[in-house]
């Protein structure tokens, strides 16, 4: 099978350390390319923290078989943003998926071949933080398709950044393009008096594009609204219209 041909446009999601906002920005950029009229599909390869189904309030739904494969778990009616994650395979979303690298690498090469996305403009992939057995199975089931390549993911103080640096190493040695680096929760504005305070800092993604000469895509600020909306699986972009967040997100959706 070779689901992957039909999709015009492949995008990988990386960061160096979990907790970063990979997750919440693979989601958004999925939201971002539906709102510009993309059909989209979001791959959740990170085996041992799915939280896509819960950033969309899929959980407990089963994904279905058919004559072509597996099909995706469908956000909206009109069936144009599908997501698969091994979420939906689990009985219950806390069990902690145990298992050694060959047999997540089997799922990940499985999911990558037989989930029947049907013609896609964007399939975004969310990873696991890091670059371990199942980023180098992901790069190398992709690189026949010539994906666009990864988008890196980084909070904006020294520990986080030198850590993208090495994504970046990663990107390189695997012969992945690097679409850009996104430098998330950049500053938390007042929603009283609008002063920005940069509580982690600010600058260390940008500094990083520059040095590297690799696009440098935005900084998303620190918004409680979009914490909310990932947790709940609301759609952020719907309902906080004109927000600092929103804004820095829709540019970063345009660049793509
Ligand atoms: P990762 O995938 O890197 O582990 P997540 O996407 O799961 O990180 O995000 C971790 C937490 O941070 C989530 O609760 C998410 O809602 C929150 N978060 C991410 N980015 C922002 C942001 N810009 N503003 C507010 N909360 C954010």
């Amino acid at each position: 099978m070779n689901h992957l041909s039909a999709v015009k446009h492949v995008i990988i999601v990386l960061s160096g350390k979990g907790g970063v906002g990979k997750s919440t920005i693979a989601v958004q950029i999925a939201l971002g390319l539906h709102a510009a009229g993309k059909k989209v599909g979001l791959l959740d390869v990170d085996l041992c923290g799915p939280s896509i189904p819960k950033m969309f309030n899929l959980e407990g739904r089963d994904i279905h078989q058919c004559p072509e494969g597996w099909l995706p778990v469908y956000v909206d009616k009109e069936q144009r943003i599908g997501v698969m994650s091994i979420g939906f395979l689990l009985e219950d979303l806390n069990d902690a998926v145990v298992w050694r690298g060959p047999k997540k690498n089997a799922m990940i090469k499985q999911f990558l071949s037989d989930v029947y996305w049907q013609d896609l403009d964007y399939l975004i992939i969310d990873t696991p933080p890091g670059t371990s057995d199942e980023h180098i199975t992901v790069m190398e089931a992709l690189r026949a398709y010539n994906p666009d390549g990864a988008i890196l993911v980084t909070t904006p103080q020294a520990v986080a950044v030198g850590d993208v640096r090495r994504e970046l190493t990663f990107c390189h040695k695997t012969g992945i393009p690097v679409v850009g680096i996104v430098e998330n929760m950049s500053g938390y504005v007042c929603p009283h008096c609008s002063e920005c305070t940069n509580i982690f800092s600010k600058g260390g993604g940008r500094a990083l594009a520059q040095q590297n000469n690799v696009p440098f895509l935005g900084s998303i600020p620190i918004d409680r609204h979009l914490t909310l909306s990932v947790d709940t699986g609301k759609n952020f972009l719907e309902s906080n219209p004109g927000s600092p967040a929103l804004t820095a997100i829709d540019h970063m959706v345009k660049k793509l």
